[in-house]
């Protein structure tokens, strides 16, 4: 018999907000896939003996293409091992976890998720930031900074979003901030328009930078602000001179 493979939300970072079933499962694992880990403490949850396998880095810095990251899942599934496949935040927002998912029900492999509190949501809350507020907006809208290379349909519609309004939030935003505000302003967005970026949220290494579209891009060169990060674009933005940092 396969062993059966869970997808676990790490969380932004901080022990605190993983989730206790993940927990549990990180615990009792036989195996334990992960890449960059927000907090490394986590695999010293690990029961004694358990494989610990890093598909983030290996020898050179290379990264295990998700190819190899699928074979590895599979291969110990089919020895019969219970896997837990980590992954930061929420396996399904913007991880490849529901490519993972995929992958395994195509080879017969039992899958289960277990959601995770995810940077998108988390790191705007803990600085200060609401991601909607019936002052500002009801509407919210997660998206990439960064898409896959190879796609040549449904790139992001910048000037879409402007029109759309609400709070953007942007994962993966920073190596693209600065011609993503400007596809913003393109769009008709108000180069005044409140941006925060809210760097390793969670930790105690968080910083934020509160700034507006059209400087957000040189006040974090100059704060030295970099990836991992999450961009909101809107009125929330301006929450975090009111209400400070939630940790
Ligand atoms: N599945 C993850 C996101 C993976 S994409 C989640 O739900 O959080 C990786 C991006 O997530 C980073 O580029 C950054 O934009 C964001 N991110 C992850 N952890 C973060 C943290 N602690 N603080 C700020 N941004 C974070």
């Amino acid at each position: 018999m396969p062993g059966e493979v869970y997808l676990v939300g790490a969380g932004p970072g901080d022990l605190g907000l993983m989730t206790v079933r993940g927990m549990e499962l990180l615990s009792s694992a036989d195996v334990i896939v992960y890449d960059q880990l927000a907090n490394p403490e986590l695999l010293t949850r690990a029961k004694p003996g358990a494989r610990l396998i890093d598909v983030g880095k290996q020898g050179g810095n290379h990264k295990v293409e998700q190819d190899g990251i699928n074979r590895i899942i599979v291969d110990e599934a089919f020895r019969g091992r219970t896997v837990v496949r980590l992954k930061g935040g929420d396996p399904f927002m913007f991880g490849r976890g529901g490519e993972e998912a995929e992958e395994l029900r195509k080879a017969g492999i039992a899958v289960h998720v277990v959601p995770g509190v995810t940077s998108a949501i988390a790191a705007p809350a803990l600085a200060g930031i609401p991601v909607t507020h019936r002052d500002h907006t009801s509407t919210v809208t997660f998206v990439t900074g960064h898409e896959r290379g190879d796609r040549t349909e449904g790139r992001i519609d910048w000037a879409a979003l402007a029109r759309l309004g609400g709070t953007i939030v942007i994962l993966m935003g920073m190596s693209r901030l600065e011609e993503n505000m400007a596809g913003l302003a393109e769009g008709g967005m108000d180069s005044s328009t409140p941006v925060a970026v809210v760097h390793r949220g969670s930790t105690p290494h968080q910083k934020v930078v509160v700034s507006t579209l059209g400087k957000v891009a040189e006040d974090c060169r100059r704060a030295g602000i970099a990836s991992p990060a999450v961009v909101v674009v809107g009125g929330v933005a301006s929450l975090h001179d009111v209400l400070g940092d939630l940790r």
